[in-house]
């Protein structure tokens, strides 16, 4: 099943983003979340795509296994860092293989230090929208692209950051998830501006569920979205106190989605670091997932 048929119904729903497990203890872990996640039905589960040839494997090995496994709808995400064009024919061929027909095409970040020089494989790919043709044009795939309500830290503004998106969308991706973020602004533009545009494929917040100190201060840096000051000086006073911290933090995260889906957000996208108690609340919280759709039923 496609994405798209999961997504834009009247109901919002929600999704969640795993990473490939780096060894037995992890895959143990993983799966624990993925079997807790699953029959709360989120619309799709997605697997990240690593810089190594190992950790690669892995991606297609485990959403492999979420298609072949699982009641989930599979998404594996690719990246063109350090792979040829022939490479990353190959990959797609063993994602279509593995019952895979969905897959998130982002360009990648240089192995090593994500705000490093980006060189490009020399028979490789240069910009995510190149992938995305790419991965269109080998099947039927339901492709989706990675956007940034503050703007990709390499862009030089939000206009021309917004002209790349609307240009990976033109290349036929059908939907885009958003870098995480912290207050909600950012992102409502960005839908408005897209829509401006002449996009009208779905766009789905990446929700970072604020949990720990770590998350707090490691997101923003990550993904160039500011720490609103006043959520950060709310949060810091639990500094030494980790429990507190994390109900403050789940109730800051909870009235963030609350508001997207008051704007009429059709989705929320979960980064879970392949845990399942935070997202799990959240959904909760927000009567989100199998327990809303029973109820409206
Ligand atoms: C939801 C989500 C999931 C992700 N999953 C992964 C993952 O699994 N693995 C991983 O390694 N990384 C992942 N990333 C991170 C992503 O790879 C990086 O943020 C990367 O730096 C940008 O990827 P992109 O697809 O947006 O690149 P692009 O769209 O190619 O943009 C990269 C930069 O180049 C600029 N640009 C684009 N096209 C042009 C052009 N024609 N001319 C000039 N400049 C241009 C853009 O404005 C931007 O500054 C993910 C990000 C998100 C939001």
């Amino acid at each position: 099943m496609k994405i798209t048929d999961r997504i834009g119904g009247d109901q919002p729903v929600f999704s969640v983003e795993f990473m490939p497990p780096k060894d037995d203890a992890g895959e143990a872990e993983l799966w624990r979340a993925i079997r807790r996640l699953e029959p709360l039905d989120p619309a799709f589960a997605s697997v990240t795509y690593g810089a190594g040839g190992s950790s690669r494997d892995r991606t297609v090995r485990t959403t492999g296994r979420i298609a072949s496994d699982t009641t989930l709808v599979a998404m594996a995400h690719l990246t063109a860092v350090s792979h040829s064009v022939a490479e990353l024919r190959h990959v797609i061929g063993e994602y279509a293989a593995a019952g895979i027909r969905n897959v998130l095409a982002v360009r990648g970040d240089p192995p090593g230090d994500p705000l490093g020089e980006w060189v490009a494989h020399p028979e490789g790919l240069m910009y995510a929208d190149e992938l995305v043709s790419l991965v269109r044009s080998l099947g039927d795939f339901c492709v989706g692209v990675a956007a940034f309500p503050y703007g990709h830290p390499r862009s030089p503004d939000e206009d021309s950051d917004l002209q790349r998106l609307v240009a990976k969308v033109r290349a036929g991706a059908d939907f885009a998830i958003t870098q995480l973020f912290l207050e909600p602004d950012g992102f409502l533009r960005l839908r408005d501006r897209l829509a401006a545009a002449g996009c009208e494929v779905p766009l789905l917040p990446g929700i970072m569920p604020l949990t720990t100190m770590r998350t707090l201060h490691r997101g923003p840096e990550l993904s160039g979205a500011p720490l609103p000051p006043g959520l950060a000086e709310g949060l810091e006073r639990y500094a030494d106190d980790p429990k507190a911290f994390r109900e403050a933090g789940m109730d800051l995260t909870t009235e963030l989605c609350a508001r997207l889906l008051a704007e009429g957000v059709g989705g929320l996208h979960f980064y879970t670091f392949n845990r399942s108690t935070a997202t799990t609340e959240l959904v909760q919280r927000l009567g989100l997932g199998a327990r809303r759709r029973a109820v409206v039923a």
